[in-house]
């Protein structure tokens, strides 16, 4: 068959057609989505009507080269067109290669190792099992099982059964009670709550080194450094959940690396493929890299030549385009340009993730405001927006935004106002 575009198996339509579409065939669990995107070009995407939008959340910190990426989108093709999926009865040396070029990144030690998933969900449904495993390697005989996992007030760790259950979000837990046990909720970024808390029951503790989700949040350095020495303290593993804040996001390869932390584990996804579904979990030095064994964990689609293909493709720019230096200029300018702009209370920077806080809950305001005005921007929380564009966004391209903002936040304003009148 000759080459084709995906129109030829799709065909054509307006946004307003495509939506009642929608309605009619998609499961209602992301609500009404707010466009219907049909073409991308770095940092712009296109609706099906037409208008063109600079994209300042990236796929939520997934796009980290932009859209259709020239380099990336080449490597994925002609990976396609070799050997796409082969399952993991076999490897292929784009696996090889993304595992090693992961461990040289995360500067891992000796010993150290990779296991491949497709999201960050199951990136943390690994570590769940991995925690599992350590506590059941070091329980004491007769003694308490070390089943306990800690997780964050505030976090974030995906939707299947294990990471909901790390996750601590109510309304996204309750439905689905009972949750998978043994996870425990303490307080965020408190050090003395996690003294209090590292007992000999704990086999792992779970951090975000910045909760994404929750509005863009830091722990701060000297708790994560507490963190890694009261888990090693109680023989507890240390996970990182860096599927947000890794692969150069903040302006680093990995937040908690450059914080001077080595994890005993890290969970790795979004910006991982540039946009191709891949998630990731390295395993710091032999012990840790041990404990799951032949037959205890496993997946169909992880690891496959495509999307290993698109993960190497997505490092090679950032590392031979040092985009990484690209991605902490971008954030001192959104930074001080946010600063400024009436209306915004607080701003947490982070490379190119990016929270600031509202004067008042307008946020969802903003958002469609910033829509109509041309501009892709995510309200996590009613009084934050969270900015998490492509890494190589341009000056320029942050710039329009800093000169559209104030507008854009008085027209949520006056809305709000309205509203409530
Ligand atoms: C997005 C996210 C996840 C879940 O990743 P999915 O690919 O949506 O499953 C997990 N942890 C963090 C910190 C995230 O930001």
């Amino acid at each position: 068959m000759a080459q084709a575009n995906a129109a030829a198996v799709t065909g054509t339509g307006t946004s307003a057609q495509w939506l009642a579409r929608y309605n009619d065939s998609l499961m209602g669990v992301f609500g009404s989505p707010q466009r219907v995107l049909v073409r991308g070009a770095g940092a712009l995407v296109w609706d099906a009507d037409g208008k063109e939008y600079l994209d300042l959340l990236g796929g939520i910190a997934v796009n980290a080269l932009g859209h259709a990426h020239p380099f990336v989108t080449s490597v994925i093709a002609s990976q396609l067109t070799t050997l796409g999926h082969v399952s993991n009865f076999f490897t292929s040396p784009t696996q090889i290669a993304l595992a090693e070029k992961l461990l040289e990144l995360s500067v891992a030690p000796a010993g150290s190792k990779v296991f491949f998933a497709n999201s960050g969900t199951e990136a943390n449904e690994a570590a769940f099992k991995l925690a599992r495993a350590h506590g059941k390697a070091h329980s004491p005989a007769g003694g308490p099982a070390r089943t306990t996992i800690l997780a964050l007030d505030g976090a974030f760790h995906g939707r299947t059964m294990g990471a909901l259950a790390m996750t601590a979000k109510q309304a996204y837990r309750e439905p689905f009670e009972p949750m998978p046990g043994g996870v425990r909720h303490i307080a965020f970024n408190d050090i003395d709550a996690l003294r209090e808390a590292m007992d000999g029951t704990v086999a792992a503790l779970i951090l975000e080194p910045i909760q994404g989700e929750a509005g863009v949040r830091p722990l701060s350095t000297e708790y994560l450094l507490a963190a890694r020495e009261l888990s090693k303290a109680a023989g507890a593993l240390l996970i990182l959940d860096e599927v947000q804040t890794g692969v150069g996001r903040t302006g680093a390869w990995f937040a908690s690396i450059a914080a001077g932390i080595t994890p005993d584990a890290m969970t790795l996804a979004k910006g991982l493929g540039g946009g191709f579904p891949i998630g990731a979990i390295i395993t710091f030095g032999e012990e840790p890299s041990q404990l799951l064994s032949a037959g205890q964990h496993g997946t169909t689609f992880g690891g496959n030549p495509a999307a290993t293909a698109a993960a190497l493709a997505t490092l090679h720019v950032l590392e031979t385009q040092d985009v990484l230096a690209n991605v902490r200029a971008v954030s001192r300018l959104l930074a001080d340009g946010l600063q400024k702009v009436d209306g915004v209370t607080d701003v947490r920077a982070f490379g190119l993730l990016i929270g600031f806080d509202l004067a008042q809950p307008v946020a969802a305001g903003v958002v469609t405001a910033a829509l109509d005005a041309g501009f892709i921007i995510n309200a996590p929380r009613p009084s934050t927006i969270r900015l998490a564009p492509p890494l190589n966004l341009s000056a320029q391209q942050a710039q329009s935004f800093l000169a559209a903002l104030p507008a854009l936040i008085q027209t949520a304003v006056a809305a709000h106002a309205s509203e409530g009148a």
